[in-house]
């Protein structure tokens, strides 16, 4: 695309560091660019250039984006050893996080992360982009005030009244909506449902949802009615706006801009001492 020049960097420019964690292509490092911005930098194990084109379209489609609560891509380097290069967050991902910090966090905070990742998907969807993995372990943790998701290696765009129909088999069942799981039918829609089960996951200390099911059992349950309970700690208010995520029917579910202004008036309603 036109702006590919912005984010061609220079190895020389980067500093590697320790490792952060294994991604599903290879390593990834902490790092310095251009001192003293502090980078994550993901790395190709076995790069063959069909891998790596895979590889690479993550980037590729973090590239057009640009939002507060969206992981920032720094840049590319294309050449042997292939590296992309993004902001970091110290504070690494959502999931760790809350259980690490559940005694501290205050259900004003975790209804603030729900609101920016929320924010974040209303911004997808503006450009009908799918992102099919939302999960608290593709949300990392900036500061304790602020979320970015994360991990584009699943999203796809999608034409208005067309959907995506995965081929790959790595999917993630418990978070998927009946559509998804019957059809793999993948859609904005699908992407409010995963979202519900994101909030809920933030609201039970991330826990795994469904975690008293085989990932065989979980569509017959959808199908019999059966919804993921309310958490503990998790509002009445908010819980209804999740049970309204999953509406059977993709058409009845409400979009990510109507949750944003929800979520809004839940937080403000309930919470009046912080500004959303
Ligand atoms: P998978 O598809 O299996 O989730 P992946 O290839 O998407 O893997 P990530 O999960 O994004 O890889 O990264 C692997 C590890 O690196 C994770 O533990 C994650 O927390 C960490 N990590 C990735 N990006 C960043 C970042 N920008 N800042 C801080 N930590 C990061």
């Amino acid at each position: 695309g036109r702006g590919d020049y912005k984010y061609k960097i220079s190895r020389d420019d980067v500093d590697v560091g320790q490792i952060l964690g294994e991604g599903f292509f290879g390593e990834v490092h902490e790092g310095i660019y251009k001192s003293p911005t502090r980078v994550a930098i993901k790395t190709c194990k076995d790069c063959t250039a069909d891998v790596k084109e895979k590889f690479l379209s993550e980037a590729e489609l973090m590239k057009n984006l640009d939002h507060p609560h969206i992981v920032r891509l720094i840049g590319v380097i294309e050449v042997d050893p292939v590296w992309i290069v993004m902001e970091l967050y110290q504070h690494g991902e959502l999931g760790k996080y809350i259980i690490e910090q559940q005694y501290i966090l205050t259900n004003a905070t975790l209804i603030l992360y729900c609101l920016q990742i929320c924010k974040a998907l209303a911004y997808l969807e503006g450009f009908n982009m799918v992102h099919r993995d939302i999960a608290v372990r593709n949300v990392l943790v900036a500061s304790p005030e602020c979320v970015k998701l994360g991990d584009f290696g699943l999203s796809r765009y999608v034409d208005e009244q067309e959907y995506y129909k995965a081929s790959i088999s790595r999917l993630p069942i418990k978070w998927m909506a009946p559509e998804s799981i019957n059809f793999r039918r993948f859609t904005t829609a699908s992407d409010v449902w995963m979202f519900g089960v994101c909030v809920w996951e933030i609201f039970s200390m991330a826990q795994q949802p469904f975690f008293w099911l085989e990932n065989g059992q979980v569509i017959n349950q959808l199908e019999s009615g059966i919804r993921l309970p309310k958490p503990q700690h998790c509002p009445p208010t908010l819980y209804s706006l999740l049970s309204r995520c999953w509406a059977y029917e993709p058409h009845a579910r409400p979009s990510f801009c109507q949750l944003a202004c929800s979520l809004r008036y839940t937080a403000v309603y309930l919470y009046t001492c912080i500004s959303y």
